[in-house]
């Protein structure tokens, strides 16, 4: 097994060049050549191990060319006292057939820790394989909870820097003041100008080009990403749906080889695309809703077959899922078209030159068969956020809850009641103003009397990392406009280069 591109399928390369590379030099992403299969008797052997074990299992099936205990030493450093719960990524049973698997036990409350806590480990094995002596630029566009849990995964790490851009209009005042406030002597963050996809194009176009590559190369640096273009954030992700079928079966809600459902609040299609592997691999998923805000481009594609970003881009509540261009389509459009790079490589023009393109029919029926797209929007979100609280007494967040709203959808109108996984990505207490407003209005405008607040409504404890933020000093206060020029600049003067 080895790594190729979507958009190249002569090139072949190990687990850490993926991981150490981030993106394939002409512009593609890094995919598996295969899938390792998981059995029913695989499973059965994972039921009785704790999360890092199954991830030590899962991963090393994947990173071929690291040692056992390399990727054992990543998943024991990553998966431990830094999450607030030993079981790491915990179901909760709603009681009528969907379980709320929980990725938001980590340092920023937020699902990217279940990936950002490892990639750190993960890059330095693979640098150590590849490029020893060179430094690595880590350079992040977030929505939000990327660039926080970047922050977070890679401070203070050995011969890497990281410099994080977000839309200064586009996060919350928790995800803002999360960043603002980082610790860490390698660590730079900037507001830019703009909308996420503006702040993604913006270090794609940097990150790609020659003259910044050579530059950086002359001071001893090389660019990596810890965007889930980054094969590094994938992998990672499988490990929890795996997990949580683990934790069904073992908890006597399934039995071993029954389907599942899965649901996924999805922006750049990393998180659902892993359970998608989990599925190629073997693990029985049935139906893989995929849930979106009002920017409904997915939800779109998946009715018509055609993907098309002409269109308003709204922010909402859930501000980690506006997002127009889903990165991480691309890998799966790949692996349906049967792996055609040449295919993959046209509609990836087309987008860039049309902001749109039309997938075949034979791929547009096997995402068809696969894949369920619905929408929500903000009154939804807050409508269903009331209702599960006052029902079943169970407190979502903003994005959690666009994922519940379509599969209840999905339910109503399907009537199919296999048992349903819905991927919890962020704490509630990371959007409180929404919360709050969800619970029937916010008595403080300020962010941490609202922190108070929502514990005093809910008894839902507050996360200690969340609680302890507004001791923290404001570190980093730049903004820049939007456009390569302005942003290779900061880029430059971040890493003090001329
Ligand atoms: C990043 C994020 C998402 C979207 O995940 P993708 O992998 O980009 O699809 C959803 N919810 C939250 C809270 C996030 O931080």
């Amino acid at each position: 097994m080895y790594y190729t591109s979507t958009r190249n399928n002569a090139i072949q390369v190990t687990a850490a060049q993926a991981i150490a590379g981030g993106i394939s030099p002409e512009g593609g992403l890094y995919v598996p050549s295969e899938f390792p299969a998981l059995t029913a008797a695989d499973i059965e052997a994972l039921l009785p191990l704790s999360y890092k074990e199954r991830a030590t299992k899962i991963l090393s099936r994947y990173l071929n060319d690291f040692t056992g205990d390399e990727v054992e030493a990543c998943c024991v450093a990553a998966y431990g006292e830094r999450f607030d719960t030993p079981a790491v990524a915990p179901l909760h049973d709603l009681g009528d057939g969907r379980y709320v698997q929980e990725l938001w036990h980590g340092p920023t409350c937020a699902f990217k820790d279940m990936a950002l806590q490892i990639l750190p480990h993960l890059m330095r094995v693979s640098v150590g394989k590849t490029n020893p002596d060179e430094q690595i630029v880590i350079l992040v566009a977030t929505s939000g909870d990327t660039g926080k849990a970047a922050l977070e995964g890679f401070k203070d790490a050995p011969n890497t820097r990281i410099l994080v851009f977000y839309p200064v209009d586009g996060v919350s005042e928790m995800q803002r003041f999360q960043m603002v406030t980082q610790e860490g002597d390698n660590v730079g963050v900037c507001a830019i100008r703009g909308n996420f996809d503006d702040a993604q194009t913006g270090v794609k176009a940097i990150f790609t080009d020659d003259e910044v590559k050579a530059k950086l190369a002359e001071n001893g640096m090389r660019f990596s990403s810890a965007n889930s273009i980054n094969w590094g954030r994938l992998v990672p992700q499988i490990v929890y749906y795996i997990s949580a079928y683990c934790d069904l079966v073992k908890q006597g809600k399934i039995a071993n080889g029954d389907p599942i459902n899965v649901v996924v609040p999805t922006g750049n299609f990393g998180n659902i695309l892993a359970c998608y592997y989990a599925k190629r691999m073997g693990l029985p998923v049935n139906k893989l809703i995929c849930a979106s805000n009002r920017n409904r481009v997915l939800t779109d594609f998946f009715e018509t077959g055609v993907y098309d970003c002409n269109r308003p881009f709204y922010t909402t509540t859930s501000p980690s899922m506006d997002i127009l261009v889903s990165s991480n389509l691309e890998r799966l459009l790949y692996h349906l078209s049967g792996n055609n790079s040449a295919e993959i490589a046209d509609l990836m023009a087309a987008l860039k030159t049309e902001k749109k393109y039309a997938v075949s029919d034979a791929v547009r029926a096997a995402v068809q068969e696969q894949f369920v797209g619905g929408c929500a929007d903000d009154d939804q979100v807050a409508h269903t956020i009331k209702t599960l609280f006052d029902r079943c007494g169970y407190l979502c967040d903003t994005h959690t809850a666009v994922a519940v709203t379509v599969y209840d959808e999905y339910r109503a109108k399907t009537g199919d009641e296999t048992p349903t996984v819905i991927a919890s990505t962020a704490s509630p207490y990371k959007f409180a103003p929404a919360i709050l407003e969800a619970l029937g209005g916010a008595e403080s405008e300020k962010p941490y009397e609202q922190l108070a607040e929502l514990n005093a409504k809910t008894g839902l404890e507050i996360p200690q990392p969340l609680g302890s933020l507004r001791d923290k000093a404001v570190r980093f206060t730049g903004v820049c406009d939007n456009d390569k020029a302005s942003m290779q600049a900061t880029v430059y003067g971040m890493l003090n280069l001329d």
